[in-house]
């Protein structure tokens, strides 16, 4: 009778609660319903439903006319004649002036390249040996700004940890004097690059020496992973590298195993003074007033030392202004000026981006209507990565829904802005970045590996389908993207 009476009470307590949170779920779902609720005109939306032929048009073109395999075509040439192109170096200027004459051969108009002063970062030779418990050479390469070792090299024993907080967690007596391997398990880029960004700082707080860093990838086949790095203010700068995946596994367990581990490393890189490079502009000038509301299309055309920058960036590069080239061939003219820049020195914390920001500060609200980037590959487009306010996502929303010729109508918000874009998007700017089916992307990433080989040229025509029809549509509709921007 008594445990029956408790079950009751039970059972009705229960019913209770999975109502009361039964309902605080309806609630959630109206509050949802009505945050996703578009109250765009129905002017507005037959006026974006208008333009599903012109993107058949454009698709048509790109896609099985005569601009087919365009964009691979070029970006082979232009890979294949200047090879790496580091922030600093020779060859991205020559790159550059390459563009300049290249963009203007193509009809564009209003070619010109801005200045930006970017760092200047030389790799000299580098090695790495395990010498105990047994000899084998290590695979590395040095992160830019990197300083070097002393002449000669240095020999160290290891620390090896897998986290900031384990490394913590040791007396500074245990660190000093000693090398650190971060072996850090991938967790997606934006978590474990953070171990290549501030490996060296944290370790030299704790008295290390250098700081040997798992490569920023999560599959590899023995290829260290390059990528910038910041020395955190009042440290002590101490070389680092990044190792291969299979290296750092197996220096973390031969440390763990409670082997005495130690490393030679030798490393003669350097930093001279920042010099000038610059960002590539070009545009097709809208038939209204060509300095308002521009839409702007980008991409980075510096890259690492390694590999030949083919993906990263550029396909992305590559994409923004053919889009730009090939409207203009079709005779699309759009109301606002679409505008194609190539960012310099994006790979050491896009310094050609915020130099730009900079320099047209002063009219920026007029000036910049949204803002396109591809900087994560340029495999099969899916669709667009968005960042902006309600207002302007509804527009974008039915803006992307015409895309579907290119089975590209995915919508998504970023977890973290295109690198070089998000200098305006982190501030209130409307803009959206390629996504892309880029699984293996990080695989190439800042490796010898980033080449031509990884670059599909229907992959490539879709993208470029994808950047000229959605920045025609921006360009022409009769409103802007709305804006809150904060200074
Ligand atoms: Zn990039």
């Amino acid at each position: 009778m008594h445990g029956n009476m408790l079950r009751l009470v039970l059972i009705i307590s229960a019913i209770v609660l999975q109502f009361s949170t039964c309902s605080v779920l309806i609630e959630k779902i109206d509050e949802e319903r009505v945050e996703n609720q578009c109250n765009l005109s129905e002017d507005l939306v037959n006026e974006i439903r208008g333009y599903k032929n012109v993107v058949s048009k454009i698709t048509d073109h790109i896609l099985n006319g005569k601009f087919k395999g365009e964009v691979h075509k070029s970006l082979q040439i232009f890979t294949d004649k200047f090879g790496s192109r580091m922030a600093g170096s020779d060859a991205l200027e020559k790159a550059i002036d390459y563009m300049e004459d290249l963009l203007k051969n193509e009809g564009l108009e209003n070619v010109h390249t801005e200045s930006a002063k970017v760092p200047h970062w030389i790799r000299g030779y580098e090695s790495a040996t395990l010498v105990q418990p047994r000899k084998a050479k290590i695979e590395l390469l040095g992160l830019g700004t990197t300083v070097g070792t002393p002449r000669g090299g240095i020999i160290g024993e290891v620390v090896a940890v897998r986290t900031f907080d384990e490394l913590q967690k040791l007396p500074d007596s245990e660190v000093k004097g000693k090398i650190v391997v971060f072996a850090p398990t991938w967790q997606g880029y934006g978590a474990t690059v953070r171990y290549r960004s501030s490996g060296a700082s944290e370790a030299s707080k704790k008295g290390a020496i250098a700081a040997l860093i798992r490569s920023a990838t999560p599959f590899s086949i023995a290829s260290p992973h390059t990528g910038s790095q910041n020395y955190a203010q009042g440290v002590k700068k101490i070389p680092t590298a990044c190792i291969t995946v299979e290296d750092a596994e197996m220096i973390w367990r031969l440390y763990n195993e409670g082997e005495n581990v130690q490393i030679r490393l030798e490393m003669e890189d350097y930093n001279l003074e920042p010099v000038i490079s610059r960002n590539t502009v070009s545009e097709l000038q809208g038939t209204t007033s060509p300095n308002k509301s521009v839409v702007i299309l980008s991409g980075h055309l510096d890259s690492w030392d390694v590999g030949v920058g083919a993906m990263d960036d550029g396909g992305g590069a590559f994409i923004s202004w053919k889009a730009v080239k090939f409207l203009k061939d079709m005779g699309l003219r759009p109301k606002r000026t679409i505008r194609s820049v190539l960012w310099t020195a994006e790979e050491y914390g896009y310094y050609g981006a915020k130099e730009y920001a900079k320099q047209h500060k002063e009219n920026e609200l007029e000036e910049f209507n949204f803002f396109i980037e591809s900087d994560t590959g340029t495999f099969d487009p899916v669709g667009l990565d968005f960042t902006g306010n309600k207002d302007a996502e509804c527009i974008f929303k039915e803006v992307l829904s015409l895309m579907a010729p290119l089975n590209a109508t995915q919508f998504a918000t970023p977890a973290d802005g295109g690198p070089d874009i998000s200098v305006w998007l982190d501030r209130g700017f409307p803009g959206a970045s390629l996504l892309n089916k880029n699984e293996r992307y990080f695989w190439f990433h800042h490796t010898d590996g980033d080449t031509m080989l990884v670059e599909d040229p229907d992959s490539l025509d879709r993208c470029v389908a994808l950047f000229a029809s959605t920045a025609y549509i921006i360009a022409d509709l009769s409103v802007d993207i709305p804006k809150d921007v904060k200074n």
